[in-house]
């Protein structure tokens, strides 16, 4: 039988996944929290539950939880999106994601992809019967040549996919990019996907550059969040995206026939936890001290990285000890001594000569010993 995705198989992260589980090792490699999310908020799911809101919610969400997304959004980035018309609350970024790539890319279309990625663009591209243009970012830093996007921008380019802070790399777009971005996208009808779901992971004082931020941008992006990521729950698959109304609207055409709405006692828990923002901002500074305390452990293995800008992943660079490929060594670090990673090299261009692991830092000081104690026997 013919195949709409010829080339996909099983992600890297249900492999890993999957080998952590098989090995008993300790599992830094599908990104996830490994402790347990608020009581506060399981206890508001419960709550919704018990007070019966068991049915259908709203199809654009939860108009209480859209109201307190509006207001945070206008908090932190100063713009204004209309609860009624501008917000739609998804199955966490993946379907907003879907969603978005769906209702604006065409057959034939194309769409600038900054590589590595988040493995779900490049496949939603191509059942769309779009292109993705693949970027690779450069250096250690993995830095955007935004000269080679103003090349590989033509008439067919529907879309530009950005993700700051990265999965996987840890790194961040500073002001300068998006204010290239802005000068590339200026009087095109481009429309800007802005993957945010790490927002508040960030580290070392810096800022986080949301399209919001920009006019330009803000009137062309669509901006997809992740309450798992946010609030420690990813296995509640909650988020959601904001774009200008118009755009929305094509959105909601593609979301009504997805999924028509999303978990109806999870969303009223999220409308009562965000009022207070303590909850989202302390977080950065909740991941920085992980973060530290993990490179402090290792810091005189032979892994060595520079510190994660944000995220809840760190890479380190393998190669003052073995010549190996990262996808075999991940394997052997996963058999042989109980570690699961994700090798970078599977969300390059260049499959071979990446010598970086991404370990997620988002577990316990446990687990992260645990993983220590392994890298250092290096
Ligand atoms: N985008 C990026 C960059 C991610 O890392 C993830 C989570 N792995 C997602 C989107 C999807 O988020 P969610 O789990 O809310 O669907
Ligand atoms: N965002 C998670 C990560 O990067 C993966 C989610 C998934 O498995 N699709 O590890």
């Amino acid at each position: 039988a013919s195949s709409k995705l010829p080339n996909e198989k099983d992600s890297i992260f249900t492999i890993m996944g999957h080998l952590a589980r098989k090995y008993n090792a300790t599992d830094l490699s599908q990104g996830f929290p490994n402790f347990k999310t608020d009581a506060q908020l399981t206890h508001l799911v419960s709550e919704a539950m018990a007070r019966g809101y068991n049915q259908y919610a709203p199809m654009a969400g939860v108009i209480e939880l859209r109201e307190e997304i509006s207001k945070k959004i206008n908090h932190l980035y100063h713009k204004k999106y209309d609860p009624e018309t501008e917000i739609t609350v998804t199955v966490g970024a993946t379907q907003a994601i879907y969603s978005a790539i769906t209702a604006f890319v065409q057959k034939d279309d194309e769409v600038i992809v900054f590589k590595p990625a988040y493995d779900s663009y490049e496949p939603t591209i191509k059942l769309n019967g779009g292109y993705p243009v693949l970027v690779q970012l450069e250096g250690d830093n993995f830095k955007v040549n935004w000269e080679e996007v103003e090349n590989k921008i033509s008439r067919r380019t529907r879309m530009v996919i950005i993700n700051s802070p990265h999965n996987p790399t840890g790194t961040l777009f500073t002001r300068e990019d998006m204010l290239k971005l802005e000068h590339l996208l200026k009087d095109t009808n481009i429309i800007l996907l802005s993957d945010e779901v790490y927002e508040h992971l960030i580290f070392d004082g810096q800022e986080h550059q949301s399209a919001a931020l920009y006019p330009s941008l803000g009137e062309r992006a669509v901006i997809c969040a992740s309450f798992g990521k946010t609030f420690h729950n990813t296995g509640w698959k909650t988020g959601y995206c904001v774009a200008p109304k118009a755009l929305m609207a094509e959105i909601r055409k593609v979301h009504q026939f997805a999924v028509f709405c999303v978990n109806h006692p999870v969303q009223q828990a999220f409308a009562a936890y965000l009022k207070s923002p303590d909850h989202y901002l302390e977080l950065g500074r909740f991941y920085e001290k992980k973060r530290d305390f993990f490179l402090e452990l290792i810091k005189n293995s032979k892994f060595k990285g520079s510190p994660a800008a944000g995220t809840y992943f760190q890479l380190l660079n393998f190669s003052e000890i073995t010549d190996e490929s990262a996808v075999d060594f991940s394997q052997r670090l996963v058999k042989d001594f109980k570690l699961a990673s994700i090798p970078v090299s599977v969300f390059n261009i260049d499959q071979k000569d990446n010598k970086q692991l991404r370990f997620c830092f988002a577990k316990t000081d446990e687990t992260l010993e645990k993983a220590a104690m392994i890298l250092n026997k290096f």
